[in-house]
């Protein structure tokens, strides 16, 4: 079984539908949350992922336009982005939203899905051996999927050498990462605002049979969500980003 594993779309609906195109055949999609937040399209975000056989987790966006988390965690442009939310989102979408896990395992696969991280699941970025080490202290699978940086990477912590290092490191594209012997943190990088300085939609693709992880990437029209984002006046910094991956 192939699934999409994707993380923070920020109503970016030319960048998920470019995600979805890209990815060929899969059976389910993961999301570790940020459906919402950021850009100008929530409603058809949630409404094109529930199209499929979804898992999916609410992250710090979600929660901030829902009202469980306090705005005051949230910069001033995302809090603009809150109120843009909030405003433009359904009835019906927004219970959807409220009705999400902020983790999930998932004990068939031994995979525990997260948004930030195993220790605080909407706060904590997951960024540094240090807070991975702590974080490898607490997961009960042997594999994590995570979002919330926005920066696809691996965090690795070996079960074959004696004195094990955390590694932390970007994969190759499109070239298959084993998902056994290691413990492994796995962030796919984000559909809609990606931040390693590459503008293009981040995702991955885990093969349940073949036990592996293949990171990806896609270009999608930038130009046409920024023209969105205009129209609604969400604020030009938001806007420009985009652009740049940054
Ligand atoms: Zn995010």
């Amino acid at each position: 079984m192939r699934v999409l594993v994707v993380s923070d779309i920020h109503s970016n609906l030319n960048a998920l539908d470019a995600v979805l195109q890209d990815a060929g055949d899969f059976q389910a999609i993961w999301c570790l949350g940020d459906i919402v937040g950021y850009g100008p399209q929530p409603n058809e975000c949630i409404e094109r992922l529930r199209q499929f056989d979804l898992v999916c987790l609410a992250g710090n966006h979600d929660l901030g336009v829902v009202g469980t988390l306090p705005l005051w965690d949230f910069s001033p442009d995302a809090q603009l982005a809150v109120f843009y939310t909030r405003h433009t989102l359904s009835i019906e979408n927004r219970a959807w939203l409220e009705s999400l896990k902020s983790m999930t395992i998932l004990n068939d696969y031994g995979i525990t899905l997260v948004h930030g991280s195993p220790r605080d699941p909407m706060r904590e970025y997951l960024a540094t051996p240090g807070i991975a080490r702590h974080n490898f202290n607490l997961l009960e699978t042997p594999i994590c999927l995570n979002g919330h940086t926005h920066i696809p990477r691996v965090i690795r912590f070996p079960t074959t050498t004696v004195k094990p290092e955390i590694a932390m490191f970007s994969l190759h594209l499109d070239l298959p990462l084993a998902l056994t012997p290691d413990r492994l943190f796995i962030n796919p990088g984000s559909v809609g605002q990606p931040r390693d300085d590459d503008a293009r939609a981040a995702y991955g693709v885990i093969d349940l049979d073949k036990l592996t992880f293949v990171q990806r990437r896609i270009r999608y029209d930038v130009a046409g969500t920024q023209k969105l984002m205009r129209a609604v006046e969400l604020p030009d910094r938001l806007i420009r980003r985009l652009r740049f991956g940054e």
